[in-house]
């Protein structure tokens, strides 16, 4: 395993990630939190990382980064410190300074925050082929964004979760937008099911992505 900082958030606390697997292979970037008070996400994204502590087999780089929104986190907050949802601030074509309800603040300016400016920096100087963002929702599914095969289907296969391309309502600067359909990466927007005890999702879910990730490593 190695260690380094992603970023920092816009209080200054480290944005921390952990990076598995061989360098050599394809570029996996797996975040939760993005949304701070979706613990769920940020529970199954610790939970992998001690999986691969335990026993790293992984043939693709696995790049972890469990608490994206650590400020949002530390308050129970959805938004990161200023407010601001990060999953709604980033500079896609879409962005879109409207609001019609507080919950979904953009911020002053596409990608204004520093969590998101952390997340560019990261995506111009790495090459990332594929991002998972885990978060959780009332109602729980695979929103795909950019071709998502083979790994969409096989979490689907594990968990039994809808794929779906549209979240059912608008998402503008939210990252399956930015990386998925502008960037080219394809990116699944994983939501966990609100409220259920992590101890229940962290088996099925550690497992599914891990299967997912090894059909994809196995994949040209
Ligand atoms: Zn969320």
């Amino acid at each position: 395993m190695k260690n380094f900082v992603f970023g920092k958030s816009e209080w200054g606390q480290a944005i921390l990630g952990c990076r598995f697997g061989k360098s050599s292979g394809k570029k996996v970037l797996l975040l939760g939190g993005v949304h701070g008070d979706e613990i769920e996400g940020i529970a199954v994204a610790n939970a992998l990382i001690s999986q691969y502590i335990e026993k790293d087999d992984l043939d693709l780089e696995l790049s972890i980064v469990p608490s994206f929104n650590p400020d949002g986190t530390l308050c129970g907050n959805r938004k990161n410190a200023n407010g601001v949802d990060l999953n709604r601030n980033l500079p896609s074509k879409d962005w879109t300074s409207d609001v019609a309800n507080e919950r979904y603040y953009p911020g002053t300016a596409a990608g204004s925050e520093s969590e998101n400016q952390a997340l560019m920096n990261y995506l111009d100087e790495n090459d990332v082929d594929f991002i998972i963002s885990l978060h959780s929702f009332s109602r729980f599914l695979l929103n795909v964004n950019g071709d998502c095969e083979p790994i969409a289907s096989v979490l689907h296969q594990h968990t039994g979760y809808p794929i779906d391309e549209s979240m059912g309502y608008p998402t503008p600067g939210c990252l399956g937008t930015f990386t998925g359909l502008e960037q080219g990466i394809p990116t699944i927007t994983y939501e966990l099911e609100r409220g259920k005890d992590p101890k229940e999702l962290i088996p099925v879910h550690c497992k599914a992505i891990h299967e997912a990730l090894k059909v994809y490593s196995e994949t040209n």
